[in-house]
């Protein structure tokens, strides 16, 4: 006999947004049931922004090192071994997923924990793989996403297909990596694994780099990974196949040439999809777009004007953790006071890829300025020549910033570049203070710092939206490179 069970909310999915809704809705003394398909622990924690952070630390700390002669310091060649670096990324990781485990033991004492994959039967009523029938009153969405690769692929390559998932569970670290996808996480994974000492080649598709949208910002940052590294942003790959344990690829060189390479793994870092395809939702009477996913109020996490909400990578809107984390208390907490649901407001737009240079969007992204028709303007600058980079030689990339005609209001920025992940929580403070232009260049920029490179930028882009003085060439008395 299957057991039934009625609660006031349920929440499918406990990772980042699924154990947010449920921290939020238990304010309201609701019954809640969280359910889990796979694994406690998170993505964020078990396969995604802690493990690649730590791969990646490794790969800075090997760089750093083969670039100290540049200083003037001999240390020699540095060897890696594969083992010790794996060994961290995977001890380091089990302890973040550890703490994951534990706020689930402990911090949910009323909360119904229920394991399997669940499935809409109907508006409210939900079945779990093990024959479980769930009757709610409300139920919260947070089913992640999970990584995809073309079929054919899949096909002809068996088990030396692999995605990130894979890569934090390898105890050595590969001879060869050819890995697909110019993305964040392609991009961030196929760079440390270079620098670790991996054979790898990099394809991409359209010219891709990161999440960029300014052309000008995506061609400075393709070419500087480009002098690193083997990526081909828009790749021309003719034939991949496998032969024995190998993935052959047939593709065309930056030299017009045919070439075949062969590598031990291919990793698809081609894209990821929102777990909202096995869940039953053709059995309710949720909106839906055109790709299947239901349609939501950003603001409130509402399908419609239905009891159901969604949050984190599962709405397929931004694949990111602190978007995750908030959707998630939205959700949970207007799941906790329906039918009284509230608008929440969002916070401006931040993202941020761990390569080197690093690469970030703060506030709108030039395409996103675009799609609004805005009267707008952009400043540059480029790092090349900016002072306290050029001190640390990370003087490599550029930065991008956009401003409004008319208002002089800041809109957003794009760059690839030194200390990125700083100067965008910089900028998009500013963006969501409101702040002009001229009310940015009016706050205190220290000496020597990169971020005197952000003021160079928008004395350029104040000077373009008819608001201040042409910028000084080369100003001395600003602080010499700044
Ligand atoms: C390699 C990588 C690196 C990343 N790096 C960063 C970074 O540096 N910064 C950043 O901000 N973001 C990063 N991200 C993105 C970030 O990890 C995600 O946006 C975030 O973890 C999504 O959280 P979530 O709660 O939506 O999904 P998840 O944490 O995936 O939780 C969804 C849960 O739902 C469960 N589930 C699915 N379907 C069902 C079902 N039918 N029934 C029951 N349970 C179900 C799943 O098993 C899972 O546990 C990275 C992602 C990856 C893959």
């Amino acid at each position: 006999m299957a057991q039934e069970l009625t609660v006031d909310v349920a929440i499918i999915g406990s990772g980042t947004a699924g154990m947010g809704a449920a921290r939020a809705a238990q304010k309201y003394n609701a019954s809640i049931a969280l359910i889990e398909g796979a694994q406690y622990g998170t993505t964020c924690a078990r396969v995604g922004c802690m493990p690649s952070k730590l791969l990646i630390a490794a790969a800075e700390a090997v760089h750093e090192i083969e670039k100290a002669h540049r200083f003037g310091i001999e240390v020699g060649k540095p060897r890696v071994d594969g083992r010790k670096v794996m060994a961290r990324v995977r001890g380091e990781r089990d302890r973040f997923v550890g703490f994951v485990l534990q706020a689930i033991d402990e911090d949910f004492p009323m909360v119904r924990k229920v394991r399997g994959n669940a499935r809409f039967l109907d508006d409210h009523t939900l079945q779990i793989s093990d024959g479980t029938i769930i009757r709610a009153d409300r139920i919260v969405i947070a089913t992640g996403s999970r990584p995809v690769a073309p079929k054919a692929w899949v096909e002809a390559l068996g088990d030396r297909l692999i995605y990130n998932d894979h890569v934090f569970e390898w105890d050595d670290l590969p001879e060869s990596v050819v890995a697909f996808g110019g993305g964040v996480i392609g991009l961030e994974l196929a760079q440390a694994l270079h620098r670790l000492g991996v054979r790898v080649r990099l394809f991409g598709k359209d010219g891709a780099v990161g999440p960029l949208s300014d052309p000008d910002v995506r061609a400075a940052a393709a070419d500087i990974f480009k002098a690193e590294l083997p990526f081909h942003p828009d790749a021309d790959v003719r034939v991949i196949s496998r032969e024995g344990d190998e993935v052959v690829v047939r593709f065309l060189d930056h030299d017009g040439q045919e070439k075949t390479e062969r590598f031990q793994w291919l990793l698809a870092a081609t894209g990821r999809v929102p777990n909202i395809d096995n869940l039953g939702l053709e059995n309710t009477s949720l909106p839906r777009d055109a790709r299947g996913v239901p349609s939501f109020c950003r603001s409130t996490g509402q399908i419609g004007d239905s009891h159901v909400f969604i949050a984190g990578d599962a709405n397929a809107e931004v694949a990111l953790l602190h978007e995750a984390a908030d959707e998630g208390k939205i959700a949970g907490d207007n799941a906790g006071r329906y039918p009284d649901v509230r608008e929440r407001p969002r916070r401006a737009g931040i993202s941020v890829v761990f390569s080197d240079p690093q690469i970030a969007i703060a506030g709108w992204s030039r395409q996103e300025i675009d799609a609004r028709e805005i009267d707008y303007e952009f400043g540059e600058v480029m790092f090349t020549g900016q002072g306290r980079s050029r001190v640390m030689l990370r003087n490599k990339g550029m930065l991008r910033v956009y401003g409004q005609h008319g208002t002089g209001l800041f809109l957003g920025a794009e760059m690839v570049g030194p200390a990125a992940e700083h100067i965008a929580h910089l900028l998009s403070w500013a963006k969501q203070a409101g702040l002009t232009v001229q009310e940015m260049l009016d706050s205190p920029f220290y000496h020597p710092v990169v971020e005197e490179g952000v003021r160079t930028a928008l004395r350029v882009l104040a000077r373009k939206l008819r608001m201040g003085p042409v910028p000084v060439e080369q100003c001395l008395d600003c602080g010499p490179g700044g």
